[in-house]
């Protein structure tokens, strides 16, 4: 899925279609998560855990593991040696692991009716999956509904991905959206065009 810009979203369809979903799916969005990740050094700021991207695959015949990094493409590289033993991984933010890992970019409050990108850095933080899933169980995430912050209000997070609109199991880029909420995320709308 390509990614198009808020003007190509806003003149593909009735604006009270537009999903919150469809914005991150916004080059805007995809620039400043990439900002955001590139910040943080790649990096999860919770666990520190470095999976850019995904988990790897080990192809035997090829003795190649192939990993998709975050920004969607495929690298191979072979990390075993003679005796089929894992040499150090020299592959820059490869960790193999056995659960996907993805990096995401969470923002630690909203404003009523920002777009995703319109926040200041300082609210928009890196984590995996995992740990992004678990702050949004640990802790609830407040709307406000100006940028005097104004109005408070606790997210109800949908039970289903917790707030983070992802689903653990499909750790591709562009799947994964959560199929309870549709990327909602919250009971509460974001955005109310
Ligand atoms: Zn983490
Ligand atoms: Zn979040
Ligand atoms: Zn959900």
């Amino acid at each position: 899925m390509d990614k198009i810009s808020y003007q190509r979203l806003l003149e593909s369809k009735p604006i009270e279609e537009i999903t919150y979903q469809n914005l991150l799916f916004t080059t805007e969005w995809e620039r400043t998560r990439k900002r955001i990740i590139e910040r943080d050094g790649k990096r999860c700021r919770k666990c520190n855990y470095s999976a850019t991207g995904s988990y790897a695959h080990f192809d035997k015949e090829k003795n190649l593991y192939s990993y998709l990094t975050d920004d969607g493409t495929e690298e191979k590289q072979s990390i075993l040696d003679n005796n089929g033993f894992v040499i150090d991984v020299e592959i820059p933010r490869l960790v193999v692991t056995y659960k996907p890992y993805h990096l995401q970019v969470h923002h630690k409050y909203y404003i009523f009716n920002k777009l995703p990108w319109e926040y200041k850095d300082d609210a928009l933080i890196t984590l995996c999956n995992w740990c992004h899933s678990e702050l949004h169980i640990e802790s609830n995430i407040e709307i406000f509904d100006n940028e005097s912050f104004a109005n408070s209000q606790i997210l109800i997070p949908c039970g289903r991905c917790n707030g983070t609109g992802w689903f653990e199991q499909y750790n591709h880029i562009q799947g994964g959206v959560c199929f309870k909420c549709l990327g909602k995320r919250f009971t509460t709308p974001l955005i109310s065009f």
